[in-house]
């Protein structure tokens, strides 16, 4: 049987690359009658939360790519969360170390620390030196009897060249040299990301593995553990990642990547889906507007390009148009409409703010249409009117952008202290320098709590704002 996975991990919003490798598989899976899988990879216990993995699979969702084995519906191969499945990874990594295919290494952090500095310090590349393997079975005992923290690395060839056949690209050839040692079980017991997805990936009967191109150099470390397991690798495929339109990887500091920014900019699934799969791909009739189901029908993994498909938010824009005027009727629209924003929901987030600064039911659209509209029309020079000097504003602007991005939880507290150590630093009063954020989230000089505002309007969504508001 065909069958494929996406496998995010739960760490940030939900990212346009997981559903466009997403929606790739998808199609190679359903074409061939074949079923599709998500898995969580959820090891990173540090940065990984419910939050993200929710919003994962509702922006899937949204997009119309149901999986057929998962976290909430289960499925013969499961648990489909990693953090479900430790023992598996413990059981396996420590049946490597017993045949002889990957060891114990008991370096601290600072041991390793000054083994990679000795080795600048000498002109070398930093890289684990292998100094686990010399220890002595008794060391090792006695270390293990002393209850000594440890990793388990994976055993790597000293020489020679990789060679694998990759789906996409053909023969891939990548030297031994260049392949470190990888830990496969962490101190904390927990596995990397290469032993849980190989454990994974044999255990669900993933046939196929279509994924982003920056995983290629880890290619060589997952073929060779299925060898080292005695387990036939699935076959390996390479996707292009998405790119901005100067060519650079795709990144939320020059594009919105989140696929929640999308959706509450009124773009249509189907639109977004569609033009994610004219990435890299196209119809055999090159024809520009095509369904989900159209897509599956001509789907031919092969025809994919490789030359960095680039991800244009004017062309989806453009095709999303085109879907809304040619594909739905007013009826259809209307309900659109209504899911989307015009609806009791959004007017619960927004009035317990505004109630208390409208006289009239007319005037919350004035007050509040920042809530819903894309980016806000206004004068720019309203941005820097205020009191304080506009290059500093500039500047503070860009900072608070910045330290935006590195923001785990959108939460408003959170938000205001960053908007106050950026005053901060640029010796504004908060006072001053919340006036342009003001302007740039809401379009006007005054309205309802600007921090709240960007709280209610999301990661994406507020820092696209001030993107444009710097120009
Ligand atoms: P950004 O550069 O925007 O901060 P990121 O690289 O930090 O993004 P991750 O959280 O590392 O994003 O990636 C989330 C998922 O999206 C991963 O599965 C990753 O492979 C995929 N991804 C990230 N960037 C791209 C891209 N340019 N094209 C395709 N997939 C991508
Ligand atoms: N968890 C990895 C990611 O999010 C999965 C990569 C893979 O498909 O093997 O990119």
């Amino acid at each position: 049987c065909v069958r494929t996975r996406v496998a995010p991990s739960p760490t940030g919003d939900p990212h346009l690359g997981t559903a466009y490798i997403a929606l790739f598989n998808y199609c190679f899976a359903k074409q061939q009658g074949g079923e599709f899988v998500l898995r969580i990879e959820d090891t990173d216990q540090v940065r990984s939360t419910a939050e993200s993995e929710q919003a994962i699979m509702d922006s899937l969702q949204w997009l119309g790519l149901q999986w057929d084995h998962g976290p909430d519906v289960g499925g013969e191969f499961g648990p489909y969360r990693q953090s479900e499945r430790s023992e598996l990874y413990k059981k396996y990594a420590h049946q490597l170390v017993e045949q002889g295919k990957a060891f114990y290494c008991f370096a601290s952090a600072e041991e390793l620390e000054q083994m990679r500095e000795q080795q600048m310090a000498e002109g070398l590349r930093p890289k684990y030196d292998g100094r686990g393997l010399l220890l002595s079975e008794e060391e090792i005992q006695a270390n293990l009897d002393a209850g000594k923290p440890y990793v388990i690395r994976m055993k790597i060839p000293e020489q020679g060249t990789f060679t694998f056949n990759d789906y996409l690209r053909g023969e891939i050839e990548i030297p031994w040299e260049n392949v470190d040692m990888q830990v496969l079980l962490k101190q904390d017991g927990f596995p990397t990301y290469f032993l849980a997805n190989v454990v994974d990936d044999h255990h669900m009967q993933i046939s196929h593995i279509f994924r982003g191109e920056e995983w290629i150099n880890s290619a060589p470390k997952l073929l060779k553990l299925y060898e080292d397991f005695g387990w036939q690798a699935p076959v390996l495929g390479h996707l292009p990642l998405l790119r901005n339109p100067d060519k650079s990887k795709l990144s939320k500091r020059k594009n919105p990547t989140s696929i929640n920014y999308y959706k509450e900019m009124g773009f249509l699934p189907e639109a977004v889906l569609n033009y994610l799969g004219r990435m890299g791909w196209s119809m055999p009739d090159e024809r520009e507007k095509f369904t989900l189901a159209e897509m599956i029908e001509h789907f031919d993994m092969k025809r994919v390009s490789l030359g960095g498909p680039v991800f244009d938010v004017e062309k989806l824009k453009w095709l999303n148009g085109t879907w809304l005027r040619e594909e739905f009727s007013d009826e259809q629209l209307i309900t659109r409409f209504v899911d989307w924003k015009y609806n009791a929901n959004t007017l619960k987030r927004i009035l317990p703010e505004a109630k208390t600064r409208i006289d009239t039911l007319s005037d919350l659209v004035d007050l509040a249409g920042h809530f819903v509209a894309g980016m806000p029309e206004y004068d720019p020079a309203l941005l820097t009117d205020g009191k304080a000097p506009e290059d500093i504003v500039r500047q503070a602007l860009q900072f608070f952008i910045w330290e935006l991005e590195t923001l785990r939880t959108w939460e408003k507290s959170a938000i205001f202290a960053i908007a106050k150590k950026v005053a901060t630093f640029h010796e504004l009063k908060i006072k001053d320098f919340l006036e342009p954020i003001f302007v740039a989230i809401t379009g006007k000089k005054s309205s309802t709590s600007v921090i709240d505002a960007m709280e209610i309007l999301g990661s994406d969504m507020s820092r696209a704002r001030l993107r444009v508001a710097l120009g």
